[in-house]
């Protein structure tokens, strides 16, 4: 599933190709993406031009020359694409080859370029969005873990007040933004936390460590271009390379990197958790519950 990197890759991936481009008409082929009418996105969007793109949490923003702003949502497997424009004589699941066999939406721009969103299990969303009711969305999310806005104390204080296992906790993102299982699972063993201690459980330096943590895993897979367990793909086709990576996310099985125990995965909250039971001890639970006056 696309998470902070995954989006942020995409947005570097096709920000020159879109930036000052207009768009001559959008292509519906599967409206149920769509959380606004077909007709009046394209009524809203056919001649405008794209003024930039950015990335909020795990979503890509189109930002018109309007300050309207498509909100896009990659969902499960989504992906949105940069591609020369094909001929429309095949089917739309073959006109761009392997790279982007379910296009959902394609935004047709002036230069020649299709702006494909794909999506093969339509989890995703496509918004389009007035300038306000777009600030008033991206307020509905936490700090960006890549800036400032994210600090040591700041992340101890959200963590201090809930209950929710600290893994929960990450995946909130009206709390973080744009940290989903994979990314939750690494930081939290660099950061020798187990995932489904409860958040208030975790002291002040280890959420100094997992803050840390949090923005170097982030990072590194900004720069490997993302992870791509089965379905994620640049704005290219190609895929990510921080999969290689992976401590513990999909490691059941395998020797700790730390300390050579066997990496378990547990299913708490509908999802896997992974991690070193080791490295990342559940029992410092009761201790530090006690410690710190909770009942
Ligand atoms: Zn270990």
């Amino acid at each position: 599933m696309p998470e902070l990197p995954e989006a942020e890759t995409i947005v570097r991936g096709i920000r020159s190709a879109v930036s000052g481009r207009r768009i001559e008409d959008v292509e519906v082929l599967h409206r149920d993406v769509l959380v606004v009418a077909p007709t009046r996105l394209r009524k809203g969007l056919a001649g405008r031009r794209i003024a930039g793109a950015e990335r909020r949490a795990k979503n890509i923003l189109l930002e018109m020359d309007d300050g309207s702003v498509v909100w896009i949502n990659l969902g499960m497997t989504g992906s949105v694409l940069a591609l020369p424009r094909p001929p429309r004589t095949s089917p739309a699941r073959a006109r761009y080859g392997p790279v982007a066999t379910h296009p959902a939406v394609v935004f047709l721009l002036g230069d020649g370029t299709d702006l494909v969103f794909d999506d093969s299990r339509r989890f995703g969303t496509i918004r389009h969005l007035d300038a306000p009711t777009s600030e008033a969305r991206s307020r509905t999310f936490g700090p960006e873990p890549l800036t400032d806005e994210f600090t040591p104390a700041g992340l101890w204080d959200g963590l201090r007040v809930s209950r929710a296992p600290v893994r929960s906790w990450l995946l909130d993102q009206r709390k973080l933004a744009g940290v989903g299982n994979i990314y939750a699972n690494e930081a939290l063993f660099m950061a020798r936390i187990h995932p489904a201690r409860r958040a208030c459980t975790v002291r002040r330096h280890e959420a100094d460590a997992l803050h840390h943590t949090l923005r170097s895993v982030l990072s590194d897979a900004v720069r490997a271009e993302g992870t791509t367990i089965r379905d994620y793909r640049n704005a290219q086709g190609g895929e990510g390379k921080y999969g290689r990576e992976l401590k513990v996310y999909g490691q059941e099985g395998s020797p700790c990197i730390r300390c050579s125990s066997i990496v378990q995965r547990v299913v708490f909250g509908d999802r896997s958790a992974f991690l070193c039971p080791t490295c990342q001890p559940r029992r410092a639970v009761a201790r530090r519950t006690q410690n710190i006056g909770l009942t």
